[in-house]
């Protein structure tokens, strides 16, 4: 992504800071990537000494990528003297020592010199280097201070612009107070006490029904590390949410569709043919359990409705009908309803008591008065022709 990390929407920060000099640097490329460095970093005043290629250098502004404003107010200079000629305060930067009686700090201390002075409205100039070979004695001479890294002693010169970001980092840290520019969202608040006690008294009731606390003497222990683990854990709202979400699922099961019921077929027929003679007994605030039981019968399918299911939904012919297993419409269960076709699919098993038989044929009656059209098909037939099943249905659709 070009430009990212750059803001155009945001202030830019002109607060003062120290002058950047560079004597004598070769490489346009070094010179746009310090004022790149300074930018990033809060520095606005770039001065040259004799840079050793033209300028303006495209070089330089390829290397800068958009602190174009910096290499703008480039001045030049002739000398470094005339570079200084304003600063009150001058460091000069150096991998080599340089065997003069002046202190030497390390970068932060830089930083925390120019301050006070910046603040006083004093200019400070940190002078830099030729890439080649630095600063000459008579240059660093010139100095308040030397400045020099915490680096490898076998490897001591920095490249000049990655010298000048250390030194300008360590400004901005000071300048700004160190604070960073974005922080983790707070998505949501942190869980208050009452909320984590309910999902610990929820988490060990669930745990107790599994009888985890083994042996019983340490179930305190054990307990109480539950809920340090927890704890520890500074958890949000959302979180203890999730994390009960969970623990709920687990204790109760899953409630996919189809595969993983807990009756087998001939348990899945006995519940269906129950089902099918309470049908129309219930009234609609009866409602509730029954579509309980439907939700439960949908988990749980014989083996014909599996069969047909799985033909329905991997038929081209029956692709956007819509039907649904075990759907309430009105009061009834039905076993596959289309709403968008008004269809009804429904499994009859071939042996039905006379009970159940009546029963569906209300329901039938109740569908056919509402505009439903209705497909009975024997359970058996779908086991012993579902070709012949699945072209009636497409039959009954039209
Ligand atoms: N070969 C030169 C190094 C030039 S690097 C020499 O021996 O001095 C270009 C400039 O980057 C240096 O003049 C200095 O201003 C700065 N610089 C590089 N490494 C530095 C370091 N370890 N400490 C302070 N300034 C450094």
């Amino acid at each position: 992504m070009p430009g990212a990390g750059t803001d155009k929407t945001k202030d830019w920060i002109e607060e003062p800071g120290p002058v950047v000099i560079l004597v004598e640097p070769q490489l346009g490329e070094n010179i746009g990537a310090a004022a790149r460095a300074m930018a990033n970093f809060g520095l606005s005043r770039l001065r040259l000494v004799r840079p050793r290629q033209p300028w303006p250098n495209d070089r330089a502004r390829i290397m800068a990528s958009g602190a174009d404003r910096i290499l703008d107010g480039v001045a030049l200079y002739d000398s470094l003297e005339g570079a200084i000629a304003d600063c009150s305060f001058v460091l000069a930067t150096t991998a080599r020592a340089h065997d003069q009686a002046k202190p030497v700090v390390g970068p932060a201390e830089a930083a925390a010199l120019a301050a006070p002075r910046i603040a006083a409205g004093e200019t400070v100039g940190v002078v830099f280097g030729r890439e080649r070979n630095g600063l000459e004695n008579d240059e660093v001479a010139l100095a308040d201070r030397i400045v020099t890294l915490p680096v490898n002693p076998a490897f001591a010169s920095l490249n000049l612009a990655q010298a000048v970001v250390i030194v300008a980092y360590e400004w901005f840290k000071l300048a700004s107070g160190a604070k960073l520019p974005f922080v983790m969202p707070a998505k949501s608040a942190p869980a208050p006490k009452q909320q984590l006690l309910a999902f610990f008294a929820s988490l060990e009731r669930e745990l107790e029904k599994v009888e985890f606390f083994r042996p019983p003497d340490k179930r305190e222990t054990m307990q109480i590390n539950l809920r340090n683990i927890v704890t520890r854990m500074a958890p949000s709202q959302q979180d203890i949410q999730t994390l009960h979400g969970v623990i709920m699922a687990i204790a109760e099961g899953r409630k996919g569709p189809a595969r993983g019921g807990v009756l087998d077929g001939p348990e899945a027929e006995i519940l269906r043919a129950l089902l099918a003679e309470q049908d129309t007994v219930r009234g609609p605030k009866e409602r509730g359990p029954m579509r309980g039981l439907a939700r439960f019968l949908r988990r749980n399918p014989t083996e014909a409705e599996r069969a047909l299911w799985q033909a329905l939904v991997n038929d081209r012919r029956f692709a956007g009908c819509g039907f649904k297993r075990q759907t309430p419409v009105g009061q009834h269960i039905c076993d596959f309803v289309s709403f968008p076709l008004r269809l009804v699919i429904d499994v009859v098993p071939a042996d039905e008591t006379a009970a159940a038989a009546a029963a569906r044929g209300q329901k039938r009656a109740w569908l056919e008065a509402h505009n439903y059209k209705v497909l009975g098909i024997i359970a058996g037939d779908i086991e012993s022709d579902m070709a012949a099943a699945l072209e009636r249905i497409g039959g009954a659709i039209g």
